[in-house]
């Protein structure tokens, strides 16, 4: 039986020389890949008292989803500028370079509801100490973030610090 490791493609200087890219497409196109994520991930908030799952754009949504239909919880997205068609809160969050924004309902969250974070990675945690930002301006309480991937090296916990994370995958 393979581990979830094993799934991950580790691309050497992806984007640029230097950086080693995890790619989470060799968990996606095998099926025993795919479940064992999603079940990995599901452990971590299975006993987790919370009523949204926000997830951002584009591979929060690939283990979001999956993650809120098996506990019948509403899925949350956090969109780049300009694709949310209602009312928006927007953030700006800090990027390699420069900075981008993100994007969520206003009404999609309500005053004390109690959300938990899903994405793909954890890097430098600029992206998801955005969406903390989003959610809190919106009167969410952010419980948990649950990350498939972390690395470690580029210290995302500590900009979330204060908060419950968790990764499935380290790398140093
Ligand atoms: P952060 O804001 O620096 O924590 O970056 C998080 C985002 O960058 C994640 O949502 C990932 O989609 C993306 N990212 C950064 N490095 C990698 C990588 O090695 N593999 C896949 N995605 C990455």
């Amino acid at each position: 039986m393979k581990r979830i490791e094993d799934y991950v493609i580790s691309i050497p200087d992806f984007p640029e020389p230097g950086v080693i890219f995890r790619d989470v497409t060799g968990i996606l196109e095998d099926a025993d890949g795919l479940q064992l994520a999603v079940d990995l991930m599901q452990e971590r908030i299975k006993d987790v008292d919370f009523d949204i799952i926000v997830g951002p754009e584009s591979r929060g949504f690939i283990f979001g989803v999956p993650l809120a239909y098996n506990l019948h919880k509403p899925f949350i997205p956090v969109r780049k500028a300009g694709k949310l068609p209602r009312e928006t809160a927007a953030v700006e969050y800090a990027l390699e370079y420069g900075t981008g924004t993100l994007e969520i309902h206003k009404e999609s969250i309500k005053p004390g509801q109690r959300v938990v974070i899903i994405d793909d990675l954890i890097a430098t945690g600029g992206t998801n100490k955005g969406i903390i930002k989003l959610v809190e301006e919106l009167g969410g309480v952010v419980v948990k973030a649950v990350f498939l991937m972390e690395l470690k090296g580029l210290k995302g916990r500590e900009k979330l610090k204060g908060y419950d994370v968790e990764s499935v995958i380290q790398y140093e």
